[in-house]
Order: structure tokens, then C-alpha cells, then sequence
């Protein structure tokens, strides 16, 4: 984990946040190299599951939604971590982080029980567990420090915890523009964020991250056959568009008294990080849980005609949930390879082609003959032309440029040397197996 961390920064993938004032726990920024990385999945994503299909549909909710969404989901009362103190030292914990074989509804009796030293001063002396909502808050419209608590409280609003619920709040509108047949589908790429009490591996548990998600609205008798169809076809975009290895993931049936309440079955895919397993993406079926909740809390009703049978009812939801950070980082590890060339220890990220940066590097043998230069801008522009992911790169000597294209993931490096002047053919050198192959430029 310490060497992709130290190459997403090197190369200008990822680097912390607000790096130049010292960082901010639990934020990490983009850089040129991972933001085209990341929109490449996020694109793939949309293609796969919004783009390519007829039975689902896009939606862009605003971050900001009206605080009830948040009562009616349970977020207000439930989204809550256990938070306990070292009365020693003053340090906060997630509870059920720090000691073995407690869930994250821990009494404080049973948090006791485990005898958990402090992993800061070693000691043993714990406040109760309290509970710690997620949630960011933010106060809409004028608010002064100054005012009172009580119309602070009024204006009230919260960072979304997830896009789903953005999603869920469009129901209705989906239903009675597009009128479509069940089953169908609403989909949600965007940010979401969590106030964690210690965020911690690197992407993976950060405090503002992206969320792509599906809800998925299916007749109540059909879930179980509906859920194995788009259980097989998140299979396949992790396997076929990220290029992920099938052993690399396990799926976890979550027991039923580990499953949320309403959930009748839930799969979480569980990835083999080079720091341990982590879920990736979670599965699950909902019930009419949350169409049920905003029919109570707004008083609309959620129900659904079918147009052939006239039937009406509340449909049932099958909802895969992803997080683009745990993604990318799933790509990247998957990735990332050392190897030896001629003796030599080599750093390859060996993306699949629909994800890498760059498809090809094109450059000049040597940079100070204008013949070749000119020869390989000549090159650089066609190739351009037909891919726009074209990197250009002259500096330093051949070796070097290879390493630094092998480094970033691009499968292709197109060298002009002075036999391309005489038959118009160039070096293609191959990313993974280092080979290179004399290509005419018409062939490229
Ligand atoms: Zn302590």
C-alpha cells in the first residue's frame, strides 16, 4: 500500500489534501494523471449500466436536500458511529475499530468487557460509548454566530450522507415523466460525505468521497430472480470494464442478523486490498423500505400502476452501491506490478486499455535532431487525431521515458528514429512485456 500511495503522489494521481497547509484528515485531491482515471471509470460505469440500457435512467440530485429526506431515512436518528473516550489522554476511537468482536451497536458494558488498551497512551480507563451522528451539518440561508440556538437549529442542513437517497427522492418524478415499465432502474454518480471519527487508508475510508449508485425498482414477487441478474452484471463490469480478477473478490452473503432490518438479502463484494479485504461494493435488497418511509413522511403516495395487469402497488428496490475512491484504488492495486527488466527492478501500473491515462506516449529518439522532432509531432498529431489520450514526452533519454510510461500505465510507447525518415515505419514498445515491434505509421 505504502509503494501505490508513494507512486499516486510521485506521478500525480492523488495527493493529500490541502497538502500545502499541512493536509486535512480524511481529504485527498485529485491530481491530472488520477482525475482522468477516475472520470474514465465513472464514464464506464454510466456507459455500462445507464448508457447501454433501456430500463435505466440518469438523475443529477443537489447535495443539499431538504433535512426531512434525512428523518424519513433514519439517517437523523441511526447514522451513528460509537464513539469512546480515553480519559487518560483525551483521544476519541470508533469503538468497534479498536477492539476485537464488537459491532457497531457495542454497549458500553460490552465495550468494557473486550479490556482494550488505548492505542494511543496504552491505558485503560474509558468514558461511556456515545453515539456519534455522521452526518456534516451546514446552516442554510442568513445565520450569524450570534443567533439564537433555536433558529440555528431551523436552518439546518446536512452534507449528504449518499446519493441514494437523491435517488429515492426522484421516484416519483421518474414515474410520471418517463412512465416507465417495471422493472427499471434510477441511476446516481456524485459526492457523498461522512464525518468518520478516524479516516484512515488513504482512499479508502475518507471523510468526502463519490458514490455511484443504483436503485433498481422491481415487482416484490420477481426480487429474488431480478437481484441474481444484477449481481451477474456487477460481476462483469468489475471483471470485464475495471479489469478487476474474479479472485481478488469475495462475496459475502451478510447474515441475517448482521443485515440491516428491512433487508432480506445482502451481498457485500469484498476486495483484496494490499492491506487486507475491504468492501468494494455492497448489494442489497431493500423492500419497499425507503418508498414506504417518504410516503409517510411527505404523505405522496409511492405506489406504481402496471400498465398490462392494472396492478398497483409499492415496488421493491435491489440496490448496488459503490464508492469511486474504493474503485480506483481497486483498479490501481490491481495494477500495480514490480518486476526485473535485464536485472533491473521495475514499477508497472498495467491498466487495462479503456482506463489508462494515456494510450499511447509518442517521442523522438533524440530531441535535438529537428528531423525527428518534427517527424514525430507529424506522428503525435495523427495519432492524436484518432485517440485524443496521446501523451507527448522528449526529456531525458529513451530508458527514462519508458520507466516514467510504465509508471503512469501507458500501454504503448511510438519512438521516431532516423529509419523512420528512410521507410516510414516506427518502434512500438509494448507496456507489459517490454517487446518492441518495428509498425508502419499507416498501420498504427
Ligand atoms: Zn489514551
Amino acid at each position: 500500500m505504502e509503494e501505490i500511495i508513494s507512486l499516486c503522489k510521485r506521478r500525480g494521481f492523488i495527493f493529500p489534501g490541502s497538502d500545502i497547509y499541512g493536509g486535512f484528515a480524511g481529504t485527498w485531491d485529485f491530481g491530472p494523471l488520477g482525475v482522468t482515471l477516475k472520470k474514465k471509470i465513472m464514464d464506464e460505469w454510466w456507459n455500462y449500466f445507464v448508457e447501454n440500457r433501456d430500463d435505466i435512467y440518469g438523475v443529477d440530485a443537489a447535495i443539499l436536500m431538504n433535512p426531512r429526506t434525512w428523518v424519513a431515512s433514519g439517517h437523523t436518528a441511526t447514522f451513528a458511529d460509537p464513539l469512546v473516550e480515553c480519559k487518560e489522554c483525551k483521544s476519541r476511537f470508533r469503538a468497534d475499530k479498536i477492539a476485537d468482536g464488537i459491532s457497531e451497536s457495542v454497549t458500553t458494558e460490552e465495550f468494557l468487557a473486550t479490556h482494550t488498551k488505548c492505542p494511543v497512551c496504552g491505558k485503560e480507563n474509558w468514558g461511556p460509548i456515545r453515539k456519534f451522528n455522521m452526518m456534516f451539518t451546514t446552516h442554510v440561508g442568513a445565520v450569524l454566530p450570534d443567533d439564537d440556538a433555536e433558529l440555528a437549529e431551523k436552518n439546518i442542513a446536512y452534507l449528504r450522507p449518499e446519493t441514494a437517497q437523491g435517488i429515492f427522492t426522484n421516484y416519483k418524478n421518474i414515474v410520471d415523466t418517463i412512465y416507465p415499465n417495471i422493472p427499471f432502474g434510477i441511476a446516481q454518480q456524485g459526492k457523498a460525505f461522512r464525518n468518520e471519527i478516524s479516516p484512515r487508508d488513504f482512499i479508502l475510508r475518507d471523510r468526502e468521497c463519490s458514490q455511484m449508485e443504483i436503485e433498481y425498482f422491481v415487482h416484490p414477487d420477481t426480487w429474488e430472480s431480478e437481484f441474481e441478474k444484477i449481481y451477474k452484471e456487477c460481476d462483469d463490469f468489475l471483471e470485464i470494464r475495471m479489469g478487476l480478477k474474479p479472485n481478488d473478490i469475495n462475496h459475502l452473503e451478510v447474515a441475517p442478523e448482521d443485515r440491516a432490518h428491512y433487508s432480506k438479502r445482502t451481498v457485500d463484494f469484498m476486495f483484496k486490498y494490499p492491506n487486507g479485504e475491504e468492501e468494494l461494493m455492497g448489494l442489497a435488497y431493500r423492500t419497499d423500505f425507503d418508498l414506504q418511509n417518504i410516503a409517510r413522511e411527505s404523505g405522496k403516495s409511492m405506489e406504481y400502476r402496471d400498465k398490462i395487469t392494472n396492478e398497483v402497488f409499492v415496488p421493491h428496490v435491489i440496490e448496488p452501491s459503490i464508492g469511486v475512491e474504493r474503485l480506483v484504488l481497486a483498479v490501481l492495486s490491481t495494477a500495480y506490478t514490480e518486476d526485473e527488466i535485464n536485472g533491473e527492478k521495475r514499477v508497472v501500473l498495467k491498466l487495462p486499455e479503456n482506463l489508462a491515462p494515456f494510450r499511447f506516449c509518442v517521442s523522438p529518439l533524440l530531441k535535438n535532431k529537428p528531423e525527428l522532432v518534427a517527424k514525430a509531432k507529424e506522428v503525435y498529431d495523427l495519432l492524436r487525431k484518432k485517440y485524443t489520450n496521446v501523451t507527448w514526452d522528449d526529456s531525458g533519454n529513451i530508458g527514462k521515458r519508458y520507466r516514467k510510461q510504465d509508471e503512469i500505465g501507458t500501454p504503448k510507447c511510438v519512438v521516431i528514429d532516423f529509419d523512420t525518415l528512410e521507410d516510414g515505419t516506427v518502434t512500438v514498445r509494448d507496456r507489459d512485456t517490454t517487446t518492441q515491434t518495428r509498425v508502419k505509421i499507416s498501420d498504427l
